[in-house]
């Protein structure tokens, strides 16, 4: 790609245009402004190197194909977009290259706009090599897009788009307009890096339409782009027109679905889907009419339900436009699920999605689960199927179907990267060739890297004594580990977490913190921490109202954070009447909170506190939250309050494990206005399993929405009352599995 765009450079500083054609270089807005006033066909402008700061950019003009009218950086990759800017893209025939967007976010709806105004959308347009990296707006649950595409006959290729953590698709197709609709846009070559699960609907990477203008066509064309962790919510692609083709692009450890969520005669074919075993990573969810699906390859999956490899959907009889369109004539053939959890057919079958698939096919597909267990769940009647010499080699069919025979069939790994059977030509083709990561995006920006932040950085020893360790903190860089030995730290200012930093005690001694404010530590924007083998003491703790040793910042927050305790001993939270260990505040979204081996005694509030989302759109605080061989003793709040209301369903999360731990005299503070030891409100998935509950307030948890999935089992207890048990949405009983617990009486429904 450098020399795809050097090429390009080259061209524009000879005189390979008629000496008609302008080129301004321009060093100013002003400069910029008055240049854009006079574009004609062929004109170029080039922005000199160095940062724009607030520069809401407006280009429009009348190109023509031979003589597109161009905006690009002197240098690609040294023309940087900041603060409060935009590019709003007008006229015919325009080409925008080489930009960096960074450190800053849109004053408006979009970051980049294939519309000038209402009235003058882009057409003929092409947007190459353009990086939008982290250019969030400040709150994160404030909308926008950072590409929104209008017009016709556009283009968005070898683009870097990473990092958005606000609210909002990253790219949306729009056919709000006649002149939005059949648009024939390509978008194609791009790199979507990590975006980081938002914890709430509107974290798509892609949507194209909208349910309003869903019986449009689209014809937009979206091919050999790279998905590289989009975990924003459910829906990775959102697909909500017609006549759209998905070809060729790959999946990367991407939780969520390509989803033909609203429109008819989608094609889906030749994508990669490698899940490398991460939770939800799933395939194709299938809605409407006239969807081809084929050819397509997926491995290491491991969504289920609507997240599976598969998912064909039941559709509700003469469907609003909003809900379900009954699936017709769909054919599903020549694909490999290879190494995946589930295959889903008549996904959502209930009394309003009432109606199974018809005239569909389904053919040649080799499929292979990732254990023995079920694989293929069929939730109602699929005689609207028919099912034609497909295989399958590992896991089974929940039941039995002609046209799934059970074979065993040796895969082995082609030159491609991928598995075929031995002599069987079933699934996908031998020549599919996954677009890499290399061939997508632009070669001088580096793409995102994969692994931990911690540890990264240098180990530096901190002495015990009074603001050693706050001296020792304001120092360290992003990876550091203060290392700590045995002895007492005494902490007199909260320290403002900014980075990835570890702090470590040794494991046979005792390094003591102690703190002096309402906090220990707090997590702001880009924080994240781990502890081991600390003690912490809270008796230094003035008595002020909402005392955490560990809270967020009360600004809303863009990036999620992890918290790390391992072999952490909390003591004497007890200044006052709810003195917490960790509050996550509003906006703040924790990526994972982990506790294990770690010891909590003599604390008036909670352990964890992630319930600062109360207004039931269906956010939360914490997408994992795993505890384990820990122990909890005297605790007056809920140990674990968490809380995520609300109807909506595009998360996977909150998710919460509990195993191997003790409680004693928990959650029976009369402050407790809960009254429960643990509160889980909304979690997708808990399982509460091997703990032991000495005389303590009941366990609680409310089923919201969705397939909430809760397991408890193997728990003993003694004076503790059986869990109570709520579902809020769902009529019947509580759809918690329990086993093997001793618990005083039977589980309430
Ligand atoms: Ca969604």
């Amino acid at each position: 790609m450098v020399l795809r765009f050097c090429l390009f450079l080259f061209t524009c500083t000879t005189v390979a245009f008629p000496a008609s054609a302008e080129q301004y270089l321009v060093k100013s807005q002003a400069e910029y402004f008055a240049a854009e006033k006079k574009l004609r066909a062929g004109d170029k402008i080039i922005l000199a190197n160095g940062i724009w700061r607030d520069f809401e950019i407006k280009f429009s003009g009348q190109g023509t194909k031979s003589k597109p009218i161009t905006l690009m950086a002197q240098d690609v990759g040294r023309v940087i977009i900041s603060g409060q800017s935009n590019l709003r893209i007008g006229g015919k025939h325009m080409l925008v290259a080489g930009l960096v967007f960074k450190n800053g976010y849109s004053p408006t709806g979009e970051v980049i706009s294939f519309r000038r105004s209402k009235q003058d959308l882009a057409s003929f347009s092409r947007v190459t090599e353009v990086v939008i990296d982290h250019f969030n707006k400040p709150d994160r649950f404030e909308s926008d897009y950072w590409v929104g595409m209008y017009g016709r006959h556009n283009r968005f290729d070898h683009n870097h788009l990473v990092g958005k953590s606000n609210k909002g698709v990253t790219f949306a197709v729009r056919l709000d307009s006649q002149e939005s609709q059949d648009n024939r846009h390509r978008i194609d070559h791009n790199y979507f890096g990590p975006r980081p699960v938002l914890g709430s609907n509107g974290g798509e990477t892609l949507r194209i339409g909208t349910s309003k203008y869903s019986m449009f066509n689209s014809n937009t064309v979206v091919e050999n782009n790279y998905f590289d962790r989009c975990d924003g919510e459910v829906e990775i692609i959102s697909s909500k027109s017609g006549g759209n083709i998905y070809r060729g692009n790959v999946f990367y450890e991407s939780s969520g679905t390509l989803t033909l969520r609203h429109g008819d005669g989608n094609l889906v074919e030749n994508n990669i889907f490698f899940g490398n075993a991460k939770d939800h990573t799933g395939g194709i969810r299938v809605i409407n009419q006239d969807q081809t699906i084929r050819n397509n390859y997926m491995e290491g999956l491991r969504g289920t339900g609507f997240s599976s490899a598969l998912t064909v959907m039941n559709g509700v009889p003469n469907s609003p436009v909003n809900r379900y369109v009954q699936v017709n004539r769909a054919i599903i053939e020549n694909n490999s699920v290879v190494d995946s959890a589930r295959i889903t057919f008549n996904a959502g079958a209930d009394k309003e999605r009432s109606a199974p698939p018809t005239n569909s096919r389904f053919a040649q597909n080799l499929l292979s689960g990732s254990g023995d267990g079920t694989f293929i769940k069929i939730q109602d009647d699929v005689s609207g199927i028919s099912f034609v010499d497909n295989i399958i080699t590992a896991g089974t069919v929940e039941k039995p179907v002609a046209g799934i025979p059970k074979q065993k069939l040796v895969l082995k790994r082609a030159e491609n990267g991928l598995l075929y059977p031995v002599g069987s030509a079933i699934g996908a083709s031998r020549d599919l060739r996954p677009v890499t990561r290399e061939q997508v995006g632009v070669s001088w920006y580096p793409k995102s890297p994969s692994g931990d932040r911690f540890g990264i950085g240098q180990s530096i020893a901190v002495d015990p004594g009074e603001d050693s360790l706050t001296d020792a903190f304001a120092a360290a860089k992003e990876g550091d580990r203060l290392v700590l030995s045995a002895g007492e730290y005494v902490v007199n200012k909260i320290l403002p977490l900014d980075k990835a930093v570890s702090i470590e005690g040794p494991a046979e001694e005792t390094a003591k913190i102690t703190f002096a404010r309402p906090s220990f530590l707090e997590i702001q924007e880009g924080g994240s921490l781990r502890l081991v083998n600390i003690a912490i003491d809270g008796v230094l703790a003035p008595d002020s109202v909402g005392n955490a040793v560990i809270r967020t910042t009360s600004f809303p927050m863009q990036s999620n954070f992890l918290i790390h305790l391992d072999g952490v001993s909390v003591i004497n939270l007890d200044v006052n009447k709810s003195f917490h260990v960790i509050a996550l505040g509003k906006s703040s979204f924790a990526d994972r909170i982990s506790i294990k081996n770690s010891n909590f005694s003599n604390i008036s509030g909670s352990v964890l506190q992630a319930a600062a989302e109360t207004e039931d759109y269906g956010q939360y605080n914490a997408e994992y939250i795993d505890v384990s061989n820990s122990n909890f003793k005297d605790i007056g709040g809920a140990a674990f309050n968490i809380y995520r209301g609300g109807r909506d369903e595009s998360t996977f999360g909150p998710h919460f494990s509990l195993t191997g731990s003790n409680f004693w005299n928990v959650g029976k503070g009369g402050n407790n206005a809960n009254g429960a030891s643990m509160v889980l409100h909304g979690v997708q998935h808990s399982d509460i399993s091997d703990n032991n509950f000495l005389d303590n307030a009941p366990i609680k948890i409310v089923h919201t929405v969705g397939r909430p999935q809760t397991r408890i089992s193997g728990n003993k207890s003694s004076k503790t009352p059986a869990p109570i048990l709520e579902e809020l949405n769902y009529q019947g009983a509580h759809r918690a599995i329990l086993s093997a617990n001793q618990f005083e009486g039977a589980a309430k429904p």
